[in-house]
């Protein structure tokens, strides 16, 4: 379609409904959906349900039942909304965690406020992502307002625990079905990448942890134990020494935002070796021992093009080096969990719908990134086996997690605007 008379039409709507834009966002924030534990999870879905049945939508609620921190106290529950059209064709599902960080330190405003000023919208999830799911919401609604005998459906879902994996949401929903491409041929993801970006997909994650281990003795005669931090640090040595520099070496062609994140990075999480710390109301001394173990959690990002039986292997190989080498030297590495990159394809046509729309809506061409960390994406590619996928969202990236995180109403309407048209080029039959 491509009659300015309708164009039009969208703008106009969509900015008669800013008021209405404000006030839902404003309503998501003030429920305090907070992770770790899983907070108000139930409260979220029954608001977003009453909502989306009144825009004619059938919604379903979804407890993900046994996934991690599944309990009767915090349930991990799930919406999926459904709206059919009025003929076949395709099925295009907006996807939003409603899941929000810790609060931390250093914010100005309250956190669970929904405070307006200026422009922005503040609040712990504004960005990450709740000013997206308001904002494909009200898209769905004003494209079903204008073009109500449209073809195929529409599926908004709110989905639990992103930010601690997505097991008990988008990876429970895939396993039933839900993202199967049967069922769903179209996704966006509102993370917040900036209204003129098309976000491609993801790096890949490797958690594991190391310990290598010791003999416990006398710390006045070290020589009759053996110190197991000291063996971490040979450890630390050769990450310094060989990994780390190999790693910086490795470039990739996926667009990854920010620069530094298209290399191989790798992060080391923790360290822990000896005795336990004491609470800090502790007033006695520490005792002399040599440990007797010493652990790190290392956090390996990789590229599309390194393949997971080598990102381990370096690691590995390292540590056997040392094994080989060192007296008394030896280990365990334990895998913690494993994300495999994802990457959609720039021609799939949900990436070159939004980024035409993007072009004629902002005016400039869109810009394909990459997310240096992982997003639900990978369960829609992986278990769903749905690849037509993309993350698109009016939230500042930069903003996510940090104190004072705001959405921009003016960001929130352009990228409602873009959701709409893509919604045309998809659903409504070509004349
Ligand atoms: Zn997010």
């Amino acid at each position: 379609m491509d009659d300015q008379p309708a164009f039009e039409q969208i703008t106009a709507l969509i900015r008669s409904r800013e008021a209405d834009l404000i006030s839902l966002t404003q309503d998501l924030i003030r429920i305090p959906t907070l992770n770790p534990p899983g907070d108000c999870y139930r409260e979220i879905c029954e608001y977003l349900a009453r909502r989306l049945t009144q825009s004619g939508f059938e919604t379903e609620l979804i407890r993900a039942v046994g996934t991690p921190g599944d309990s009767d106290t915090y349930p991990r529950w799930n919406i999926i909304a459904r709206r059919e059209g009025c003929h076949p064709g395709p099925c295009v599902h907006f996807n939003s965690h409603t899941d929000v960080v810790e609060v931390g330190n250093g914010w100005t405003k309250d956190p669970f406020g929904g405070a307006l000023e200026d422009g922005k919208i503040y609040g712990r999830g504004a960005c990450d992502m709740k000013g997206g799911l308001a904002t494909s919401i009200i898209a769905a609604e004003a494209f079903i307002a204008l073009f109500p005998d449209y073809s195929g459906a529409i599926e908004i879902s709110g989905t639990a625990d992103e930010e601690s994996g997505g097991y008990g949401g988008v990876a429970y929903l895939a396993e039933q079905g839900y993202f199967s491409p049967q069922r769903v041929q179209h996704v966006i993801i509102p993370e917040p990448l900036n209204k003129d970006r098309v976000c491609l997909g993801h790096r890949g994650g490797w958690w594991a942890e190391i310990e290598t281990f010791g003999e416990i003795a006398h710390g006045s005669m070290p020589f009759l134990g053996d110190c197991a931090v000291r063996h971490m640090g040979a450890v630390l040595t050769e990450f310094e020494d060989k990994l780390y520099p190999a790693m910086a070496a490795r470039t990739t062609d996926m667009p990854v935002v920010p620069e530094g994140a298209r290399s191989s990075t790798m992060n080391i999480n923790s360290v822990h070796g000896g005795q336990p710390e004491q609470p800090a109301d502790y007033t006695g001394l520490p005792a002399h021992c040599v440990p007797d173990s010493c652990r790190i959690v290392i956090d390996r990002r990789f590229l599309a093009e390194e393949n997971i039986a080598d990102v381990r292997g370096e690691v590995t190989a390292l540590l056997d080096g040392l094994k080989a080498t060192r007296d008394k030297f030896d280990y365990d590495l334990r895998e913690i969990n494993l994300v495999l990159p994802s990457m959609t394809d720039r021609a799939a046509p949900v990436v070159q719908v939004i980024a035409s729309q993007i072009e004629k809506v902002l005016g400039k061409p869109a810009e394909f990134v990459a997310s240096p960390g992982t997003y639900d994406q990978k369960h829609i590619d992986r278990i769903g086996k749905l690849k037509n996928c993309i993350a698109y969202g009016p939230g500042i990236l930069e903003l996510a997690h940090k104190p004072d995180e705001y959405i921009g109403v003016q960001d929130m309407i352009d990228s409602a605007e873009i959701m709409v048209r893509g919604l045309v080029d998809i659903l409504l039959p070509q004349s």
